[in-house]
């Protein structure tokens, strides 16, 4: 064990810093999978496009393409081809102009587009031909998507390690692309430790033994994991039992990448997660300078990572999103694993400054302030359920109303 509990606090970054160093020698596993199936991935390849989007000059309305130098008041040009989308037209001849609906290609010769609102069709000299007036002086190029507008060949249009959103995929089949190399989505397995624990429809609320809980981080921990784009394996819940726990750690780290527990880990307790870690391989075990969560164990059993989270909800959690999530997105690949923060206003006071950063359950208001839950203790999960955020505290800091503060949105952590 490498600290003890008088050991100094470890501050947030360094811990950070330790917990991403461990992955540093480790290549990231990837596989090809199809671009429909890719949201949430992280690619692990550069996409470069080789092709042009728009391949070609194109209409972005439906009207008529021309040439401007055509036009004069109260003249009328022949419609002399039609072109729809998907369709290719003919080079436009001289004083006339080409039926075009949004997508389709601009004839060579034309400069601009005249949307069809802005024309009036007008009888021709001979039956056949049908002639249009355009009631509007067009500016060249105008209604015309460039071809490359979007998009240069060669261009990168999404990069290595980057997190595949909606609008990524999209992108990636726009420049013709059905699969793309992503992270492979990091193998975990999790168990709760705690003989006070009860799993929620094992017991009725009304049945509840003295002394039971109901097994909340389980749940909180698991659906986490899957934002952060794992494969769960779900453990249960070990007992407080030296044996239990080393079987159970020693089962989990057999087929997985990644083992997370919660509970267990506080200091001079019925706590068997430390000795059994060290006996499958080693243990860091920190105090963090952060409120909720001091203490946080890591290291390895077997070829797996491991990391020991608090058992109290609040703490569990916290520590999931400011070390846990950065430590599993780097797994993948993405590099800025930073947490992402805004300044805003505090529509309140925090006189206690704590020597540890805090990370305050704060909610946005309509005003574009932060109201403060009322109750900020580490086993209080209402506070997170009733916040959108965050604040991020430096130690020391007591908070004045008015005061600018830095907010991190659980929206933004778990995207
Ligand atoms: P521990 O870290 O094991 O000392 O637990 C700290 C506090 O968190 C205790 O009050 C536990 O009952 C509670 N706790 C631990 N694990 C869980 C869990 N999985 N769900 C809800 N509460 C828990
Ligand atoms: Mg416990």
């Amino acid at each position: 064990m490498s600290s003890s509990p008088r050991s100094p606090l470890l501050p947030l970054e360094t811990a950070v810093a330790q917990l991403l160093a461990a992955l540093d020698d480790q290549p990231v596993r990837s596989e090809m999978l199809s671009t429909l199936q890719a949201d949430g991935r992280v690619l692990a390849q550069d996409v470069v496009s080789k092709l042009e989007v728009p391949p070609q000059d194109n209409s972005s309305m439906d009207g008529y393409a021309l040439r401007c130098a055509d036009l004069a008041p109260g003249r009328a040009l022949e419609v002399s081809q039609r072109i729809p989308a998907g369709s290719q037209g003919l080079p436009l001849l001289a004083g006339t102009v080409a039926r075009i609906f949004t997508g389709a290609p601009i004839p060579p010769g034309a400069d601009a587009v005249v949307m069809q609102e802005d024309c009036q069709e007008v009888p021709g000299a001979n039956s056949s031909a049908q002639q249009i007036q355009v009631q509007t002086q067009p500016l060249a190029g105008q209604w015309i998507r460039r071809r490359g507008e979007d998009v240069r060949l060669g261009a990168t249009v999404l990069q290595c390690g980057m997190r595949l959103g909606p609008a990524a995929l999209g992108m990636a089949a726009s420049v013709g692309l059905a699969q793309l190399q992503v992270a492979c989505k990091p193998r975990v397995a999790l168990f709760s430790t705690g003989d006070e624990l009860v799993m929620p429809g094992a017991v009725a609320p009304q049945d509840m033994p003295p002394g039971a809980i109901y097994n909340s981080n389980r749940f909180f921990l698991a659906a986490l994991l899957r934002r952060m784009g794992c494969e769960v394996t779900d453990m249960g819940i070990v007992p407080d039992r030296l044996d239990a726990t080393v079987q159970a750690l020693d089962d989990a780290a057999q087929a997985h990448d990644f083992v997370l527990t919660s509970g267990g880990v506080s200091v001079g307790e019925e706590d068997h997660i430390k000795p059994a870690v060290q006996q499958l391989g080693r243990l860091d075990l920190w105090q963090i300078a952060i409120k909720p969560g001091k203490p946080f164990a890591h290291g390895r059993v077997g070829a797996a990572h491991f990391i020991g989270l608090p058992g109290n909800p609040v703490s569990s959690f916290v520590t999931f999103l400011l070390l846990v999530r950065p430590f599993l997105l780097r797994m993948q690949g993405v590099q800025n694993v930073a947490l992402p923060t805004q300044a805003l206003r505090a529509d309140f006071d925090w006189p206690r400054a704590d020597r540890r950063q805090e990370f305050l359950r704060v909610r946005r208001n309509t005003q574009g302030g932060l109201d403060l839950f009322p109750n900020q203790s580490s086993g209080v999960l209402t506070s997170v359920v009733w916040g959108d955020g965050l604040l991020d505290n430096p130690p020391g800091r007591a908070i004045v109303r008015g005061d600018t503060v830095q907010f991190i949105s659980l929206g933004d952590l778990l995207g």
